[in-house]
């Protein structure tokens, strides 16, 4: 016999990163029912990383199988995972009426939002075009497909460096563009990269326009900011990381996000709205690491449980 499929729960989690994974883990152990909704495979953007080396006691590990990891822990104790793109939530006196893509309304007293930020689109002609042939958002999806390449990563900061230093074992070398005199990401990865006779780095310089043969990417057009000249560089394939924005869309009428779209909290992870947090990369917050979501999930997962025991 199937099981029937559950839509009520103690608390609902909006995303399966390492943020709401965390929360499902404390909030599960503490005996309430859980459920994670995410629009795809747990682990977020876990799953676009390479190598990490700053998450405490992984001295090197790579994303998907830390995610792998993260989710064993995190459904040990009972809570659930389950697909969907939330489209809308509506609050019903206490309870937080969740209804998602597939015509699936969900229901919870906690709602916890753990939905993180996605990759930013550079904005060029050509960008979207050659989505798939050869403009890229994941080293670690598409590197593979670039051996003995060309490859020209755009941005400066730590996913710029350290995608871009990933994709050295499939190309043969890799031209980071970055628009400023000087990189934003951690003095260690610079280190590295700089070390690595397959990377360049190209400064002052952004890419203008994406080009191809109309089947794949062959070159960028440039524009240098400190001399004004315009250039354009061979490529089979651009990998473009200049940031990311919040996936904040379905919680727009809340009330609970900031000017540029991201969850306000306070430091017990709660938005203004009773019975809503939020946690991880989507929060307002000075710092995004998979240490500093954990250690928001951890905090939600407790609150969380307070909140239930405040209601009785
Ligand atoms: P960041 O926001 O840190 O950096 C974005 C980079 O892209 C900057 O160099 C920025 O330039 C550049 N940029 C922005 N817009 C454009 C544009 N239109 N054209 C060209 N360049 C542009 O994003 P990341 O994805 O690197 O990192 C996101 C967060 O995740 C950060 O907090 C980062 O520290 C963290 N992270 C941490 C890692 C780790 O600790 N191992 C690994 C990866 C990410 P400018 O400086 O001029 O604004």
């Amino acid at each position: 016999m199937t099981e029937e499929k559950q839509f009520n729960y103690d608390v609902i989690i909006i995303g399966a990163g390492p943020a709401g994974m965390t929360t499902a883990l404390y909030a599960s152990r503490a005996n309430l029912s859980v459920l994670m909704l995410d629009r795809g495979i747990y682990g977020g953007n876990l799953n676009n990383t390479a190598t990490i080396e700053n998450y405490t006691g992984f001295p090197s590990v790579q994303g998907p199988d830390l995610a792998k990891q993260m989710y064993d822990g995190a459904t040990q104790f009972g809570a659930k995972y389950a697909y969907g793109t939330v489209e809308k939530v509506e609050l019903d006196g206490n309870l937080k009426k969740i209804t998602t893509d597939m015509g699936e309304t969900y229901t919870a007293k906690a709602l916890v939002i753990a939905s993180g930020s996605e990759q930013k689109k550079l904005g060029v002609a050509g960008e979207q075009e050659y989505g798939g042939k050869g403009v890229s958002y994941c080293a670690v999806c598409d590197g593979a497909f670039f051996k003995g390449k060309h490859l020209v990563v755009v941005g400066g900061g730590d996913s710029a460096v350290e995608e871009g230093m990933y994709l050295t074992q499939f190309a043969d070398k890799v031209s980071v563009l970055v628009r400023k005199d000087h990189l934003r990401a951690a003095a260690v990865a610079q280190d590295k990269a700089k070390k690595n006779d397959k990377m360049e780095f190209i400064f002052n310089t952004s890419v203008t326009a994406i080009e191809g043969d109309d089947q794949k990417v062959t070159k960028v057009k440039t524009h240098n900011n400190a001399t004004g000249e315009d250039g354009e560089m061979q490529a089979d394939g651009v990998f473009i990381y200049v940031g990311n924005v919040p996936m904040t869309a379905p919680f727009a009428d809340l009330g609970i996000l900031d000017d540029q779209g991201w969850v306000i909290t306070d430091d017990h992870m709660a938005t203004k709205v009773p019975g809503i947090f939020a946690v991880g990369d989507v929060r307002e917050t000075l710092l995004r690491q998979i240490a500093t979501a954990v250690g928001d999930g951890a905090l939600a997962g407790q609150e969380v449980f307070k909140y239930f025991d405040n209601l009785k």
